[in-house]
């Protein structure tokens, strides 16, 4: 039976690779891992299957509980930037599952991630637990228990490993895969090494993103991409010359076609690179005028509203913050990644922008964002 299981999970792994634009969701509630007794700690996820999977596997050797609550089925990052993951859920699946009785301690270990979308005092109010965030990463989580719940700078960074950006361009590579196979099926057999080159030069452009975006000379990923897009444009351009260089008016529609899906794809690829959360986030129209995809909330300072609380230490995932001497500084040097983690923990609605620049249209989690817009407006 556990053979089954195991390749039943299995199958379902790599459908969530292949397919991670349209995730799979884990039920919600509240798993055993290992023997929790009722002072074990309980670890709150989010609702994507491939995520509860690893962290499952992460906590193995821990006793504790894990609980999932409804994300929507994406990952926690995402879903707490659009209210997707947020404390009213948690809370729910807190009361729901009786983890009052369970645990005699009230408190709940949130993925650090998560900071951008859950407010820790109405979490306690609906559900009597106080959240505390954990590190960035969940294969941190065996540290973070061995120096004593504590998260240190290296956890709460967000990287974005060799192996993450292998798994992305993987997941995003299925997205044209399936289509570009659909029109082999459709066009004649003639077209199958025409479509072969167009399936490989989507691999290079979808793979070249990924793995080197750190490598190539333009300062923002979004811009790389287009680079790469324009190597492509013009292997394509020199293959179709060769091969059509006499072209009839439908091997000429051929060209047009592969350039322009070209095009598409590369385009696409750009886009996606604006709203990754690990590289930088702006609009699409933003970086079109401007060729910069930085994030539109830098730069930031602090009013004299801030109480040096070091909340924002605690949640920001670019390790912006610091405590020097009972004040809070900000590291200038360090690329703010725009998850507005720390606007949302901050108690005193002390960080601001200061060109009073708009926020990137998706972020829906912060309560009274009015009000902070016009703060950023006034300073
Ligand atoms: S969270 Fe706000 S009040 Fe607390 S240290 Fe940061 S800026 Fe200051
Ligand atoms: S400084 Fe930027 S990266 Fe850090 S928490 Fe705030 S918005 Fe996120």
């Amino acid at each position: 039976m556990s053979i089954l299981k195991n390749a039943v999970d299995f199958i379902i792994n790599c459908r969530c690779v292949l397919l991670r634009y349209n995730p799979i969701r884990h039920e919600c509630g509240l798993l055993t891992i290992g023997n929790p007794s009722p002072d074990s700690p309980v670890f709150v996820s989010g609702n994507y299957f491939h995520s509860v999977k690893r962290l499952i596997a992460a906590l193995r050797g821990i006793n504790c509980y894990l609980l999932v609550a409804d994300s929507a089925g994406i990952n926690v990052w995402c879903a707490s930037g659009v209210c997707d993951f947020n404390e009213h859920k948690i809370a729910d699946v807190v009361n729901a599952t009786g983890l009052h009785a369970k645990v005699y301690h009230r408190k709940l270990i949130l993925p650090q991630l998560s900071a951008a979308g859950v407010n820790l005092k109405t979490l306690e109010k609906e559900c009597g637990f106080t959240g505390v965030f954990g590190p960035a990463d969940f294969n941190d989580i065996k540290s973070y228990v061995n120096k004593g719940y504590c998260a240190d700078e290296d956890m709460r960074a967000v990287r974005f490993s060799f192996a993450d950006r292998f798994y992305n361009a993987f997941g995003m590579s299925a997205v044209f895969f399936l289509p570009v196979m659909a029109l082999k099926l459709i066009l004649p057999k003639k077209y199958g090494r025409e479509i072969h080159f167009l399936l490989l030069m989507n691999f290079i452009n979808i793979f070249g993103n990924f793995m080197l975006y750190e490598k190539l000379p333009f300062k923002y990923p979004a811009n790389n991409s287009l680079l790469i897009g324009a190597f492509i444009q013009a292997a394509i351009i020199s293959y179709s010359l060769v091969k059509y260089f006499f072209m009839t008016p439908l091997k000429f529609t051929l060209f047009l076609f592969y350039g322009a899906s070209a095009f598409i794809i590369n385009f696409l690829v750009s886009i996606d690179m604006l709203g990754s959360t690990p590289f930088y986030k702006t609009t699409i129209a933003h970086w079109l005028k401007t060729f910069n995809n930085k994030s539109l909330f830098q730069p930031l300072i602090l009013t004299e509203a801030c109480t040096s609380c070091l909340r924002c230490t605690q949640v920001c995932p670019k390790n912006l913050f610091s405590e020097t001497n009972g004040r809070i500084v900000i590291d200038y040097r360090r690329e703010c990644c725009e998850c507005l983690a720390c606007v949302k923990q901050c108690p005193s609605r002390a960080i601001v922008n200061k060109n009073g620049a708009l926020f990137k249209d998706d972020i829906k989690s912060i309560e009274n964002i009015e009000e902070i817009m016009k703060q950023k407006n006034d300073a």
